[in-house]
């Protein structure tokens, strides 16, 4: 098998260095997709520009961007750059509506991809001899086979447990002596309830990080996640159109996630005007794969809001961070008139004790009125209390909520285990105005 390990070497290159491989990489990506996409020289003919006029890392944006609907209308193979014998894997993503997004990877791609997890793993600490118990799913998903990879190709021990039979994954967490967990943030405090409910306390195994992505999670997500587990809980980051999870990593400073740069260049534009912002600034983020062959992309709007961070991190890396993905721009709801996403909600109840981060967001219109209702679990000590006291940590939750988003919601304290549980990305808005 190839040897990745050199590679993490290149997290901590110069920046002129760095921006020196990203213009090489710029250039040789450019020219192969204009090359071998015709759908791509269409493009770029439509806004009359070509590969020329590209000539430093910062005219990439006179290009034109690539957004999901393209991936769409050119379903299944429209933007693929190699020839089909050497696309050696696909994967797509779920797709909720329509027809999903289907991403060809050669080996090449399945390489760089097994690297940037790798180093991802590095940066949380993990080593050869760590046993790794993978919940992402397996299969056209591509959490599992990412993390599985990348786990194989640092000489992690990986288990492939893919998400499901909640009971047996706490079992086998325990008797084989799991050290790294991976999974959606939803998922793992579901094995974390399943754990309590069997006797088994998390803190006492050796279990020391977990690695979670696929969805949003707060800063307080992670708190009570850290505290229950006894464990550091780090974020990683990806999407299928760029590679799968591995885009970008915390590391044990977990100030932001490293985006491994030097194979997807990123920028951030401003959502209405599409002009590329400093670092520093919120907006969408943008990805440019550098190195990919089965499926190159060029300016990819992810959707993904958040900002970049050029300052330099603890660690010694000097690969630009991001910060927490705040909420994907189609994740947002607007109610009566004020933009809300799910995550601040999370953020404003998970500061008051008794509450766990299990919840629900119902969305309904009555009279042409918007209202918003949110469902919050308890932990079982805080619903055996006084009916008094819960109306009073009912009205505390529905302040803390209104105080964030400055609206009026009704919050309703539901039993524990009662809210829907996921077992791969959480589904938190339930939007029943429309029908
Ligand atoms: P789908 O598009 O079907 O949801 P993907 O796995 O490709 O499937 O989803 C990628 C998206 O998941 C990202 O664009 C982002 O919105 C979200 N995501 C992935 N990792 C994280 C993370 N660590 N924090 C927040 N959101 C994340
Ligand atoms: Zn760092």
């Amino acid at each position: 098998m190839k040897d990745f390990h050199s590679q993490s070497a290149l997290d901590y290159l110069p920046k002129q260095k760095l921006q020196e491989l990203q213009w090489q990489r710029l250039q040789t990506v450019l020219k192969y997709t204009y090359q071998n996409v015709p759908w791509y020289r269409e493009r770029l003919k439509e806004k009359g520009v070509t590969p020329h006029e590209i000539q430093s890392l910062e005219d990439i944006a006179k290009l034109p961007f690539i957004v999901k609907t393209d991936l769409r209308d050119t379903y299944p193979f429209g933007l693929f750059a190699a020839p089909l014998k050497n696309v050696v894997r696909f994967h797509a993503s779920s797709g909720t509506t329509g027809k999903p997004i289907v991403v060809a990877y050669t080996q090449n791609d399945i390489d760089v991809w097994q690297e940037v997890v790798l180093r991802a793993l590095v940066s949380y600490g993990i080593h050869e001899g760590d046993i790794l118990h993978n919940a992402y799913g397996y299969g056209l998903f591509t959490g599992g086979l990412g993390l599985h990879y990348g786990g194989e190709a640092l000489g992690v021990t990986v288990i492939p447990m893919s998400g499901g039979n909640t009971e047996r994954q706490v079992m086998l967490m325990r008797d084989f002596g799991v050290t790294l967990f991976s999974g959606t943030p939803s998922y793992f405090l579901h094995i974390l309830d399943k754990a309590q409910q069997m006797g088994v306390d998390l803190r006492k195994l050796p279990l020391r990080a977990g690695a979670f992505g696929a969805e949003p999670w707060s800063e307080a997500m992670r708190c009570k996640i850290e505290e229950l587990a006894g464990i550091k809980a780090y974020d990683i980051y990806g999407l299928t159109e760029i590679a799968g999870p591995g885009v970008a990593a915390e590391c044990s400073c977990q100030c932001g996630s490293h985006i491994f740069e030097d194979h997807f260049y990123p920028e951030i534009i401003d959502t209405e005007t599409l002009e590329p912002l400093p670092d520093g600034a919120e907006g969408e983020l943008v990805f440019t794969t550098l190195t990919k062959t089965g499926m190159p992309l060029i300016r990819y709007r992810t959707r993904d809001i958040t900002c970049l961070i050029s300052e330099p991190c603890s660690c010694g890396r000097t690969l630009r961070r991001i910060k927490r993905i705040s909420h994907r721009s189609d994740d947002m709801f607007i109610i009566r008139g004020v933009n809300v996403f799910p995550g601040q909600i999370e953020s404003a109840f998970l500061s008051v004790e008794g509450t766990v981060p299990h919840y629900q967001i119902i969305l309904t219109r009555e009279k042409d009125l918007d209202n918003i209702e949110v469902l919050v679990e308890l932990t079982s000590e805080k619903f055996g209390d006084t009916i008094r006291s819960l109306e009073n940590l009912r009205q505390t939750i529905a302040r803390k909520i209104e105080s964030t988003i400055g609206i009026r919601v009704t919050v309703r304290l539901v039993e524990p285990n009662t809210v829907p549980r996921s077992e791969g990305k959480a589904k938190r808005v339930q939007d029943l105005r429309s029908l």
